[in-house]
């Protein structure tokens, strides 16, 4: 945000955005603000608050300053112009598509978005009579070729969910601009820290910060990270549909900050280790991890971000079913939950069939994400070892 700061790095960043500073001495941490309402003392004062509401203490909706703490903590990492935090990851994402759509508008969605941004296209867009179309997660400047006149915002997530595939973020920008679209990006997987959708050249970037940023599996909490042209019409959305974040829960995602550097080195290595000798097990068929030098996106990976995290999916070779449960359900480490980015580590079946549009999955194994956590890694693979033992291959 302010200028003072572009000479740091993200790690010096990450331990001061956000907080404040009293004249003589005051906590590390900014104090939690629990806030509806804020008294003024005076009608003047009051009235200055009204015109500049999103600046300072207004109405807890708006936000409270433990709120602008973290939106100002993420906009600066983001290098954004302002960010906004939302009561969850689909609520930043709902907020930023209402921002940009209206009745007759026409969306294009990357067929490998998370599911319940699927959803909130095919059920409340086109019930407001906005048309989505799902595009492959492999087009670039092609993506040319599916523009309508009454295309007015291209959504991206890159890795998509469930099969990582990476998106060439920047040829596709480069195709909305010329044509005057806006760009937004899902960029939860990669983080704040390992891609920076507006340095290149995305108007909107989002994050499910319910993942990494929150980082302990005890928040829902989402945030939008706007340019300049784009702050007010999502700052518009977000106060119109009401999920603003709670006080709580953005403290929460500013403890997490604090480690999300060290957090995410582990989860990287770790995951790197589990997926390349996932790789040389015969029951894996295929590893999906967009850093893995085999995988299909890795070229395009390494160009657009700068690191990988824990979340990548296995396809285990065409096996018995009831053997894929007792795989598993067996797990010590690997418990069955949605959600990832926690310290623990999690398992869950992934169904890409069902819901792809373009995208098809063509596998014919079970695919099983997982997200590495911080356990003792020797532990997990043991667990993994154990796991694929219990595999009967057909
Ligand atoms: C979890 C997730 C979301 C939604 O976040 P919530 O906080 O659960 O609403 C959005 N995008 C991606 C990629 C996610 O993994």
């Amino acid at each position: 945000m302010s200028e003072k700061n572009a000479a740091r790095g993200d790690g010096t960043m990450l331990v001061s955005a956000g907080r404040v500073h009293g004249v003589n001495a005051s906590s590390v941490n900014p104090p939690v603000h629990r806030a509806s309402t804020f008294l003024f003392d005076t009608l003047a004062a009051f009235e200055t608050a009204s015109s500049t509401p999103f600046d300072g203490p207004f109405y807890g909706r708006v936000g409270t300053p433990t709120t602008f703490a973290f939106e100002q903590a993420i906009a600066e990492l983001e290098g954004g112009h302002r960010s906004i935090a939302t009561a969850s990851g689909v609520a930043a994402i709902s907020a930023a598509l209402l921002a940009f759509l209206d009745r007759g508008d026409h969306v294009l969605v990357v067929d490998t978005v998370y599911d319940p941004v699927r959803r909130f296209c095919t059920r409340m867009l086109s019930r407001l009579g906005i048309e989505t179309t799902f595009y492959h997660p492999a087009m670039g400047a092609d993506i040319e070729t599916l523009i309508r006149p009454e295309t007015r915002l291209i959504y991206m997530e890159s890795p998509g969910s469930g099969t990582f595939d990476v998106q060439d973020v920047t040829a596709i920008v480069e195709v909305a601009k010329a044509r005057g679209i806006r760009t937004a990006i899902d960029a939860t997987w990669a983080t704040p820290l390992f891609m920076k959708p507006l340095a290149m050249g995305v108007d909107v970037s989002i994050h499910a910060a319910t993942k990494y940023i929150v980082g302990h599996s005890d928040a829902m909490l989402g945030v939008v990270t706007t340019n300049a042209e784009t702050y007010d019409a999502v700052r518009r959305a977000t106060q119109d549909l009401g999920a603003c974040a709670g006080s709580e829960e953005c403290n929460l995602g500013l403890r997490g900050l604090r480690t999300l550097e060290v957090r995410l080195r582990h989860h990287e290595a770790a995951g790197l280790d589990l997926a390349s000798w996932l790789e040389d097990q015969p029951q894996v068929a295929r590893v999906l991890h967009p850093a893995l030098p085999g995988f299909p996106g890795h070229a395009l990976w390494k160009q657009q971000f700068s690191g990988s995290c824990g979340l990548f999916a296995i396809e285990l070779v065409e096996s018995d079913a009831a053997s894929v449960r007792a795989l598993v359900d067996g797990l010590r480490h690997f418990k069955i939950g949605f959600s990832w980015g926690g310290y623990e580590s999690l398992v869950l079946p992934m169904h890409p069939e069902k819901s792809r549009q373009v995208a098809r999955w063509t596998g014919s194994g079970a695919l099983l994400r997982l997200h590495v956590g911080l356990e003792t890694v020797s532990d997990l693979r043991a667990d993994l070892a154990d796991g694929l033992k219990r595999l009967r291959p057909l």
